[in-house]
């Protein structure tokens, strides 16, 4: 398998749902185009880096089965920050293309991501993540979920959870969904059990929306970049996240 790049993501989806994005700069992964998906989920998990996971993989047993029948890619992050991470998962552009640099750069950013694309192609599409993250997509697809910053890490994720499976619940063709707790865990100065739980919380999430999606889904949990503090803090390069793939 050649090496994966975050920005091969939104090729990925693209390909999978049908939609047309010309000049991304990654590349659909051919590996899960025999699968037979028509639908997608992307589960972005804040700090998920590719050590972190395989230190906590045997607690996340959600993700563990649906890599065991599908794919644990160990991606090359795109950037080490959340927002221009965030930007090359959803629009498959790297940093120098998508020039967002941070949350007020995102916001001000007129940069058509594959929610958007997809929607007004005629995909139902659902975004559900941090109040400010997701208000741009307001007007723009059919279901958006706020959550809201001040929520403590663990019902960050959960609130995230709830809307995401009301928002299955109208059958999108496209759902997007983001979980912060890991890396606020982290910000907030836990160790090792902290951010044990906060990702058995994202694993237990993924359960939930696992079991609500319908057959013929294709399955992504991808991290954003590797954690910013604590032993799993990468001192250098290579940059890697961990890419789960699998269907329902
Ligand atoms: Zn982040």
């Amino acid at each position: 398998m050649r090496q994966i790049n975050q920005v091969d993501l939104a090729p990925t989806v693209a390909k999978i749902l049908g939609v047309k994005i010309p000049g991304m700069d990654g590349a659909p992964i051919e590996e899960v185009e025999s699968w037979g998906c028509s639908k997608a989920i992307v589960l972005i998990v804040d700090s998920l880096g590719y050590d972190l996971y395989k230190f906590f993989q045997a607690d996340l047993k959600n993700m563990a089965s649906l890599a065991s029948g599908g794919l644990l890619v160990r991606a090359k992050a795109a950037a080490i920050h959340t927002s221009p991470a965030i930007a090359s998962i959803l629009s498959g552009l790297l940093p120098e293309h998508h020039g967002i640099h941070n949350t007020e750069g995102a916001k001000a950013s007129t940069l058509s991501s594959i929610p958007e694309i997809a929607s007004f192609q005629g995909f139902k599409t659902a975004v559900i993540m941090e109040k400010g993250g997701a208000e741009v997509y307001e007007g723009l697809i059919d279901f958006v979920g706020k959550v809201s910053r001040d929520l403590d890490p663990r019902e960050f994720d959960r609130e995230t959870c709830r809307k995401s499976l009301e928002a299955l619940a109208g059958r999108p063709e496209l759902m997007i969904s983001y979980f912060i707790g890991i890396d606020k865990a982290v910000h907030l100065g836990g160790g090792l059990e902290e951010m044990r739980s906060a990702a058995v919380c994202v694993d237990l999430c993924l359960g939930r929306i696992y079991a609500a999606a319908e057959v013929g889904t294709f399955f992504s949990v991808i991290g954003d970049h590797p954690v910013h503090a604590g032993s799993f803090k990468r001192q250098g390069g290579p940059c890697c996240v961990a890419l789960v793939l699998g269907r329902k």
